[in-house]
């Protein structure tokens, strides 16, 4: 596999967030093409890697296609083993495994495929790595057969980069594919979206994901960390793998003064920002949930029953704009991945929450919630 990135990094629910190694490695070590290929075979996949392999067949493929879902709904992994699909040398409806092309491609070295990732100590892939993908395009195919381009994630690309893939998009190599791998469709330019061939990866069933992740791992706790992944379990599976239970000692204990004065925003900014910032904003958006769902629903004390409170006019407020507050944290994890100043967005929302956290109106509903 050529790789057009030098060290990469995941973001794509498949490793470990922030995991840095070098590009030719990824195929060999820490995230190989098989357990992609693994994990691109999961039974709510099937219907799409039936349709795909169907055009692959027919030879009805369009030559950009775009593989559209939620933060770790398995684009990467489904765009990998399309990848595969298209360089197997035998054309027969799956990868055989066997041939040259497969085993160079098993093997991560494939000079036909080109995998275009977020470079390490970059926030987005940059304009240069598309313009080297342009020129690498312009040489023939190696091994005779098609050539393969997956950029993954396209919704990190800013500006300049979707301006200097738009010329690859119209003017297509002869037997060249280009896979792109996004979450956010309003990322994407339309004039990126209007040339390719959208499918939208869908989500298993709550169930059907716990049962999968209980297989990749045996223990508790998957159903939550499945909510807080909204529903992607190789999110979920990223979420476990990164610890993210663990900061709950280390969260509870940060937050704790931030309803009273000093709290350090720029230092608690800082420390966050450097240590697995996703993660953190997943965390904070789950304690948010519950603080509200706490805030609105109370116990009557009789089978652990749960009714629902109308809050008194001041506490309405209060959570009004706790609920504001949780938009801002949604919407920060979908521009985490981007290229913006993380510090910044830390100190927004820190001020944002220990002014929430610091409402006379909260602490005495909270204070009356307790006795
Ligand atoms: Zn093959």
């Amino acid at each position: 596999m050529h790789c057009c990135r030098r060290r990469a990094r995941s973001r794509c629910g498949c490793g470990r967030p922030g995991a840095r190694y070098p590009a030719r490695e990824v195929a060999v070590s820490d995230i190989t093409v098989e357990a992609r290929l693994v994990r691109a075979a999961v039974a709510w996949l099937a219907d799409l890697r039936e349709r795909l392999a169907d055009a692959v067949r027919t030879g009805r493929l369009p030559h950009a296609v775009l593989l559209l879902g939620p933060e770790g709904a398995g684009q990467a992994e489904l765009a990998c083993w399309l990848a595969g699909l298209l360089l197997c040398e035998r054309d027969a409806g799956a990868a055989c495994g066997d041939c040259v092309s497969c085993r160079l491609f098993l093997a991560g070295t494939h000079p036909d495929c080109h995998w275009v990732g977020i470079e390490a100590d970059a926030s987005a892939i940059r304009v240069e790595q598309i313009r080297d993908l342009a020129g690498s395009l312009e040489t023939r195919s190696f091994r005779g057969h098609r050539k393969v381009v997956v950029i993954d994630p396209a919704d990190s690309m800013n500006i300049s980069s979707f301006n200097a893939l738009l010329k690859t998009l119209e003017e297509p190599s002869e037997n060249t594919y280009l896979l792109l791998t996004a979450s956010r469709r309003d990322r994407l330019p339309a004039t990126i979206r209007s040339r390719c061939s959208c499918q939208q990866l869908p989500l298993p069933t709550p169930a059907q994901a716990v049962a999968w992740l209980q297989l990749q791992q045996s223990r508790d706790g998957w159903a939550r960390l499945l909510e807080l992944a909204q529903g992607a379990p190789f999110l979920a599976l990223n979420y476990a793998s990164s610890g993210l239970e663990a900061l709950d000692a280390d969260m509870q204990e940060a937050l704790g003064p931030a309803g009273k004065v000093p709290f350090d925003v720029l230092g608690l900014a800082d420390a966050w920002r450097a240590d697995r910032p996703e993660v953190r904003l997943a965390w904070l958006e789950l304690w948010l949930t519950e603080l509200l769902r706490e805030a609105a629903w109370s116990s009557d004390g009789v089978n652990n029953n749960r009714r629902y409170r109308l809050p008194a006019d001041g506490d309405r407020t209060i959570i009004t704009r706790g609920y504001r507050l949780l938009d801002a944290l949604r919407e920060a994890r979908g521009r985490i991945g981007g290229s913006l100043n993380v510090q910044l967005l830390f100190e927004n929302l820190l001020v944002d929450l220990a002014e929430w956290m610091r409402s006379n109106s909260w602490r005495a509903h909270s204070n009356q919630s307790r006795t």
